[in-house]
């Protein structure tokens, strides 16, 4: 399967390119004065040459520069991976959603729960779908690469363990999980964001793990303050609007900056009309975006 003729072949090329990178870089060099000693920085043909990681010698070769970020798109660079809470066959299905995985702290809890609804019966897991897909796009336009923990509304788990070490495991740079409440008390409303605390035990060295709390203590305060600024309640029963629990395995194992968001209260009929319509769920979606634009912003 070697071919030598075709790895001289290439060497060729390298070589070529090499002397022609050589000469751009020895005019630019005539051109600038003399006051730096070869090409400039980013214009490297060597950079430019890189065969590819080893063993993928067939793939297509690299275009020649990374495209530069167009105006208006504030999270190109950025990785944000979104859990839409719950999934659409996870009632159907309580022994698979029922099954104990680590919570995070040692201990154990279920899988995945089927979520709440609307007393019309507009469920959790279609409301968090929804408003994770319109939140990806919106974000996708400002420039951020988005993962989803999973891939449509109609399947069961991921389990929360999966969930909360997906943005580690996706490459991503934070998690934001979309959820929706259920409380008995129907006069209950406003939306809260959750975060863990005390900071979960991962495996981070500890430096880290108290840098990711404080990143996770930042997104949430951009989080509310967005939602806040798109019209919505914040819950009175968590100050500021953000709630700090220990027993959430979808924060407990993110090693990434996370939070969870519960947008608001199902069985309030005020919260509930606005969830259950488009225009609600796309405000949700663009504040959700706009919190995380803010925080990526205040990152430096
Ligand atoms: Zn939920």
């Amino acid at each position: 399967m070697t071919a030598p003729t075709g790895r001289a072949g290439r060497w060729v090329v390298v070589l070529g390119v090499l002397l022609a990178g050589l000469a751009v870089g020895w005019f630019s060099w005539l051109a600038s004065g003399a006051d730096q000693p070869g090409p400039p920085s980013g214009s490297s043909p060597t950079a430019q040459l890189t065969p590819g990681a080893p063993g993928t010698r067939s793939s297509p070769p690299a275009p020649a520069a990374p495209p530069v970020p167009a105006q208006g798109t504030p999270l190109a660079g950025i990785t944000v991976a979104l859990d839409p809470g719950h999934n659409g066959a996870n009632g159907r299905n309580p022994r698979e959603v029922g099954a104990l995985v680590p919570d995070g702290r040692g201990g154990r809890k279920a899988c995945n729960t089927a979520g709440t609804s609307t007393d019309a019966g507009y469920a959790e897991h279609a409301f968090a779908w929804d408003v994770t897909s319109r939140t990806a796009a919106v974000l996708e336009a400002s420039g951020a690469r988005v993962v989803l923990t999973r891939a449509d509304d109609d399947g069961v788990g991921p389990c929360v363990d999966v969930r909360g070490a997906f943005a580690q495991d996706a490459g991503a740079d934070v998690l934001v999980s979309v959820h929706a409440n259920g409380s008995d008390d129907r006069s209950a409303r406003g939306f809260f964001a959750i975060v863990a605390d005390p900071p979960p035990e991962v495996e981070q060295a500890p430096q880290a793990r108290e840098a990711n709390a404080a990143a996770s203590g930042d997104l949430s305060g951009e989080l509310v303050t967005a939602l806040v600024a798109a019209g919505f309640t914040p819950s009175a029963q968590h100050q500021d609007g953000i709630s700090r629990r220990a027993d959430l395995a979808t924060l407990n194992l993110a090693e990434r900056p996370a939070v969870l968001l519960e947008l608001g209260e199902m069985r309030n009929a005020e919260e509930a009309a606005v969830m259950s319509s488009e225009e609600g769920r796309q405000r949700y979606a663009d504040a959700i975006a706009a919190g995380l634009t803010a925080w990526a912003a205040g990152r430096g």
